[in-house]
């Protein structure tokens, strides 16, 4: 559909379309919003041709004008909120994790990241009356510590059958960050199957952070993370899911600025995600967890615990 749109554009005949969709350009919006140095750059066209493909694409697609606020408080009201299995959290997040948004959990080896995104797994098979949200989840498991074996002990806890929530949860390996990206494209496929409600990357920047070394590789980075933050986004919105994403944090000795940990991703990954969720340990398998950002929330903790039977308070 949406390729059959851009196909259509005047100036991109077969050969631009191969090189468009070779570039990961899939929708017409894509192309629209686009500025043509970087489509251009992408597909190897001139940048002259991308300026009038890009023209065109502005003409085509309902680029969008400005909405009044009750008709976004009424599409506010479809946004389904996902349980955690502790009251604390739920209470800190207004509810539970929000459809149409990007949560990031970021936090030392061991703050409870995956164990959070294994819940939330768990947790979306539930029906809707129980904190779930009825459906599957999508696993962008980038450092292979997915456990099918914890998601039993979560799914036994919460008296579910564990075999019929294993098969409600698409995971898939992360190669490489290339991969990691694509792989949200082929969540896109999955979708048109499965009712997918979660999609999970576990953990969003680590390859990218082994990959792109150094300051000269900084700026690509960033523009790939921000692209593929914004796919998540558009997969959020399309199919009304919880996105889930984490970001591992060091703690460096010699604390300069009182808080001794910095999610990497920087600025991208900052204001992209829509919650920010520290993550630490405390004693005795407790775990406290920080929002610190939030467009409509207050800045506060919550303390829950990790223990064989998944997340409680
Ligand atoms: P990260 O933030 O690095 O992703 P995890 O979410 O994997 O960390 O948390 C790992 C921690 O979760 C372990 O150190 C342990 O405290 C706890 N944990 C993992 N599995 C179990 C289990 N079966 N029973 C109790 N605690 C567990
Ligand atoms: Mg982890």
């Amino acid at each position: 559909m949406s390729e059959e749109e851009i196909a259509k554009l005047p100036g991109v005949g077969p050969a631009i379309l191969d090189k468009l969709r070779e570039a990961g350009y899939n929708d017409l919006m894509m192309i629209a919003v686009d500025s043509p140095r970087n489509l251009a750059e992408l597909t190897e066209i001139g940048e002259a041709t991308a300026a009038k493909i890009i023209a065109a694409a502005k003409k085509a697609a309902d680029v969008g004008g400005f909405e009044t606020g009750d008709v976004i408080l009424e599409r506010r009201k479809t946004v389904a909120k996902l349980g955690s299995c502790s009251k604390a959290l739920d209470e800190l997040m207004g509810g539970g994790f929000e459809t149409r948004a990007i949560t990031e959990f970021f936090g030392e080896f061991g703050s409870g990241k995956t164990q959070l995104c294994h819940q939330m797994a768990v947790n979306t098979t539930k029906p809707v009356a129980d904190g779930g949200l009825d459906g599957h989840t999508i696993m962008i498991d980038t450092e292979q510590t997915f456990r099918p074996e914890r998601i039993t002990q979560m799914a036994e806890a919460s008296e579910l059958d564990p075999d019929e929530v294993l098969k409600k949860i698409h995971v898939a390996r992360a190669f490489n960050s290339h991969h990691q990206t694509l792989l949200v494209d082929k969540a896109f496929e999955t979708a048109k199957e499965f009712p997918v409600r979660l999609i999970v990357v576990d953990s969003l920047t680590a390859h990218f952070r082994a990959e792109y070394i150094g300051r000269g590789a900084l700026a690509e980075r960033q523009q790939m993370l921000n692209k593929h933050m914004h796919d998540l986004l558009r997969f959020g919105d399309v199919h009304n899911a919880v996105i889930a994403v984490t970001n591992q944090v060091s703690a460096k000795p010699d604390a300069f600025f009182g808080d001794p940990t910095r999610p990497i991703g920087g600025h991208i990954v900052g204001h992209t995600a829509t919650f920010r969720i520290y993550l630490r340990k405390s004693k005795g398998g407790k775990r406290i967890a920080r929002l610190i950002d939030s467009p409509n929330l207050p800045e506060a903790e919550a303390v829950f615990m990790v223990s064989e039977a998944g997340i409680s308070d």
